[in-house]
């Protein structure tokens, strides 16, 4: 299991809390000991022109350390997706986050959607038809589902629940039902922690969610995985919840 991560991702390249000055740091203290750190590349333009428009590719380069930071972290999900796709399990720790960036609009601290833009490659290299996409963020990812509108071979699964069990099994029930797709990626958001915005899952249950991740893939898709941080935002518990759930992803 490897984990994609560029030392870029430590600029604080805006004023939001995704781009919050220590956060990455929390994480890196987490992993750092236990995975491989692999750097990533940058996303091209072409890579990125699969989903974005290019006035919204434009508007982005109008920020120029945004932009730069933003390829890398685009690059870092393209890789993750190739090492999952050959077999190797890979975590994306990158930001800015993707998941509420539209082909033409973004908000919520996004920029470019990272995961849409590494299945979207993976399906135009002809390595990938179907994909099912989970994403456990406490926020609805309305970037990736517009990115897949009309993409009946790539599902995007938000679960929704405002007590915890009730959220756990609608999350697993995608995992368990929707049997046809070739890899599996996890848009991998920690604010719906009890000490994070959403208040109301425990680090524990972020290891259950990697473990029912990891055998879904084995069931489905031969094992292929990967996952690309989205939100969670307080430090303090930040690197635990991400650690438990790489422990749960992992062979
Ligand atoms: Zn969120």
């Amino acid at each position: 299991m490897k984990v994609i991560f560029h030392p870029r991702f430590y600029e604080v390249y805006t004023s939001d809390p995704a781009a919050a000055p220590g956060r990455m740091e929390s994480m890196v203290r987490a992993l750092e000991k236990e995975f491989e750190f692999v750097e990533p590349g940058p996303a091209s333009e072409r890579d990125l022109e699969r989903v974005h428009g290019r006035n919204h590719i434009q508007s982005v380069k109008g920020e120029p350390q945004v932009y730069e930071v933003g390829i890398l972290a685009a690059g870092g999900a393209i890789l993750a997706a190739e090492m999952a796709f050959e077999g190797q399990p890979a975590f994306g720790l990158i930001r800015p986050p993707g998941h509420h960036a539209s082909p033409h609009s973004c908000w919520g601290f996004c920029y470019f959607n990272n995961i849409a833009i590494a299945i979207k490659k993976l399906i135009a290299e002809g390595k990938i038809r179907r994909a099912l996409i989970l994403d456990f963020d406490l926020h609805y990812g309305d970037g990736t589902a517009n990115a897949f509108s009309g993409s009946p071979d790539v599902i995007y699964s938000h679960p929704e629940g405002s007590n915890r069990d009730p959220f756990l099994e609608n999350l697993r029930k995608p995992l368990r039902t929707h049997g046809e797709y070739d890899i599996l990626a996890v848009s991998a958001g920690f604010d719906r922690h009890e000490e994070d915005w959403g208040g109301l899952l425990k680090t524990e249950d972020y290891f259950s969610i990697g473990k029912w991740v990891k055998e879904a893939s084995i069931q489905h898709c031969r094992g292929r995985r990967f996952g690309v941080l989205e939100g969670g935002y307080n430090h303090a518990v930040l690197g635990k919840n991400v650690h438990r759930f790489l422990q749960g992803l992992m062979d």
